[in-house]
């Protein structure tokens, strides 16, 4: 038994010997290995998780020593007080020396980001020190390094609002996100102004957005009988992405330099059994210890990315964190994006955060979970919360009413900030809502909502119903009575609306300054009539009227219902250039205006970036596509000798890009530019696509010069 016992662990020593040795010799793994040892999350590293993030009993600490406490930063009053401000940066500075951080910068967020800028933000990094008369290094960081920095507008896209001759641009701290170092740098999170006053970034509508908000929400709830001196936006962002071998990103042009394939053919297996949503993490191959190593660097961060999860596609993947205030958000997920492409790099992986990577399998969003929150906490979208904690159950449908009327007058909207280049190829292809803007409210909330408008007074119960399995062993369970339904752009999930139709590569902030904005605008109405002496249920009702069009509970991507809804006169838009379009459209800058978002000017110049950012991403994808086709695809061809007409076809194809490229710059204004881009990519391209995928059907593998889809996208089938 014993000898049994030896032979036995011999051979499992040999075995786990030799596979450590192969895997020590296979390049793809020596990068793998390097990282486990190092990476992932122990209980022991819980005691460091948020220590570089300046906020709470962190600060505190540091704070405490110049006479101050934390709580001066959730008020933000510091930032116009110059005594507090002097004393801030001295905490900040000894919290910068004694995790290793010598440098800092004010870190924003430039417009036109999404797709392609790596952390879809900016900054100048700037030593914590200066050299005194006699060459000694000292060090200096005040109160005034901390307020404001400075920077060139003009090279970032402004829409015309800046010039080289005009470049002036400040930056300033904003108080209501949380400082953090990363390496050897504290980031100050700072919004950016023209000289001229006008907004250059995506931070400061924002903030203006969620001011409106709180003001008019405020002003209706106090009416309503609930004294509150706050409403904050909370959100929480699912990210998905895809994570693929980076030696087969490094073969792929489009990838690299688009971040989507503009050609590769499907191969024999894709979602057809779906069986990669929610599937094990492999341990075998590095996504899983990448993942980990991504989480563990955001727990330091203090930023909560507490999910993590196989999505539906082959090598697509998503995060979630857990929820908080729109603006803290918002900064963490750019940060999000960015660990996740440099973690990915690490691994020998290459992420993608572009919206549609591939064609034929699913693309990748960013559902925007979005609720309203008192100071206290109470959320407002929370029917028995909000009930208990202001002692009415009137308040809840108000609420309600405002937020269906906002939707149905400015889904527009909704659907403009939604419109980055990538999300053309998701919206209404089953993987993503339709762009037609609905509210799926859930049978009981219907009922409910339908009744109070009636002038009933049933009063809302979230119901819960008893799920029983049919088997003893397993526990009957009680969830929720609503169902989910996922075809719609905007369902209600019981405490929270989710706007699924985000982008997986955006900057949220225009996605929130827009809801923030037009539920402002509702609450103001509200507010206006019930001053006036009208009956909250009255004016509810009134606005119900019309509002209640958008709700829809059937599913979205039935092309019946399709019809249907367009007929009853919701918002459609189909075209993410025509729904840039709508920026300037009078009854949207009467209302960004009258809100005080953003100016006129500001609306103009926000669509001209919207509009340059298009045309650039479909410049460059059309590039690719051109030089992929001459450099790879035809001597392919050539060398495998294919008979037939594929070698002519792409040859035309050539010509016909660099022809309607020449088209794109001949047009006059920006608009007709981005109409002809959008043609060219989603007509012509798609075209040439199709005779670029032949031609990869009929050469001989060995002979196939770019990375293909299999290589691509089965990391755990491929993986050597
Ligand atoms: P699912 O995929 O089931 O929609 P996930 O758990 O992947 O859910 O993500 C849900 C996201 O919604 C999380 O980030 C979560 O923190 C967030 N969330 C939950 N409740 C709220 C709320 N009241 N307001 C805003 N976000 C919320
Ligand atoms: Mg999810």
């Amino acid at each position: 038994m014993l000898a049994l016992n030896f032979i036995v662990a011999l051979v499992l020593c040999c075995a786990i010997a030799s596979t450590y040795a192969f895997r020590l010799n296979n390049p793809s793994f020596k990068r793998f290995n390097r990282f486990v040892s190092m990476n992932g999350i122990s209980i022991d590293d819980m005691e460091d998780y948020g220590k570089n993030l300046f906020k709470g009993t962190v600060a505190d600490q540091y704070l405490k020593k110049n006479g101050l406490s934390h709580t001066i930063l959730d008020s933000g009053a510091w930032v116009h007080d110059e005594s507090m401000l002097d004393k801030v940066a001295a905490s900040v500075l000894e919290w910068a020396k004694d995790n290793g951080a010598t440098s800092y910068c004010h870190w924003f967020q430039p417009l036109g980001s999404s797709g392609l800028r790596h952390g879809n933000s900016a900054c100048v990094q700037m030593a914590m020190m200066e050299f005194d008369n006699n060459g000694k290094a000292v060090w200096d960081f005040k109160g005034k390094n901390l307020l404001r920095g400075e920077t060139d507008g003009s090279s970032y896209p402004n829409g015309g609002l800046r010039a080289t001759h005009r470049a002036g641009a400040y930056l300033t701290v904003d108080p209501t996100s949380p400082m953090f170092i990363r390496d050897d740098v504290v980031y100050i999170p700072a919004g950016l102004m023209a000289f001229t006053g006008e907004s250059l970034d995506e931070k400061i509508p924002l903030l203006r957005a969620t001011d409106a908000l709180s003001n008019e929400g405020t002003r209706l709830l106090n009416l309503l009988g609930y004294k509150v001196k706050e409403i904050k936006p909370m959100i929480g962002l699912e990210q998905e992405i895809f994570l693929i071998p980076r030696d087969a990103y490094n073969q792929r042009p489009d990838l690299q330099l688009a971040g989507r394939t503009v050609m590769g053919a499907m191969p024999a297996r894709g979602q057809e059994l779906s069986d990669h949503y929610m599937a094990p993490l492999s341990h075998a191959t590095e996504p899983l210890e990448c993942m980990k190593a991504i989480q563990e660097e955001c727990f330091r961060l203090g930023i909560p990315l507490r999910t993590r999860h196989r999505e539906v596609a082959p090598n697509q993947f998503e995060f979630a964190p857990q929820f908080g205030t729109v603006n803290t958000q918002i900064d963490q997920n750019l940060l999000v994006m960015q660990i996740i492409e440099e973690v990915a790099t690490r691994y020998g992986l290459a992420a993608l955060i572009q919206e549609k990577p591939f064609q034929g399998v699913n693309g990748s969003g960013k559902h925007n979970n979005w609720s309203l929150a008192t100071e206290d906490g109470t959320n407002l979208l929370n029917v028995g919360q909000l009930a208990k904690n202001s002692g009415s159950e009137e308040i809840f449908p108000v609420i309600m009413a405002a937020i269906l009327k906002a939707v149905n007058e400015n889904g527009d909207l909704m659907r403009l900030a939604i419109a980055s280049p990538g999300n053309d190829f998701r919206l209404g292809a089953c993987e993503a809502p339709p762009a037609i803007v609905s509210v799926y409210l859930g049978e009981d909330m219907t009922n409910f909502l339908e009744s109070y408008s009636k002038g009933e007074n049933k009063s809302y119960k979230p119901n819960v119903k008893l799920l029983s399995t049919g088997t003893r062993a397993l526990p009957k369970i009680e969830i929720p009575a609503q169902d989910r339904n996922r075809s719609s752009p905007f369902p209600y999930g019981g405490h929270r609306f989710e706007f699924r139709a985000v982008g997986s590569s955006q900057n949220v902030s225009l996605v929130n300054t827009v809801l923030a904005m037009i539920c402002a605008k509702a609450f103001k109405e509200f507010a206006d009539e019930i001053e006036k002496g009208k009956k909250p249920r009255d004016v509810a009702t009134a606005a119900l009227k019309d509002a209640w069009k958008v709700v829809f509970n059937g599913n979205g991507y039935d092309p019946a219902n399709q019809e249907m809804l367009t007929k009853k006169g919701l918002w459609r838009i189909d075209s993410g250039v025509d729904a840039i379009s709508r920026f300037t459209e009078a009854k949207n800058i009467k209302l960004f205006e009258e809100m005080n978002v953003l100016t006129g000017a500001e609306c103009q110049a926000r669509q001209n970036v919207m509009f340059n950012h298009y045309i650039g991403t479909v410049e460059i994808e059309a590039g690719c596509m051109r030089n992929m086709i001459v450099q790879h695809v035809i001597p392919s061809v050539e060398d495998s000798q294919i008979p037939g007409p594929v070698l002519d076809q792409l040859k035309g194809a050539v010509k016909e890009l660099e022809t309607k490229m020449h088209e794109i710059h001949d047009a006059k204004s920006l608009a007709e530019k981005a109409q002809l881009s959008r043609k060219l990519r989603l007509e012509t391209m798609i075209n040439i696509r199709e005779i670029c995928d032949k031609a990869e059907s009929l050469v001989p593998q060995d002979m196939w010069t770019l990375a293909t889809y299999k290589e691509l996208l089965f990391i755990d089938q491929t993986a050597n």
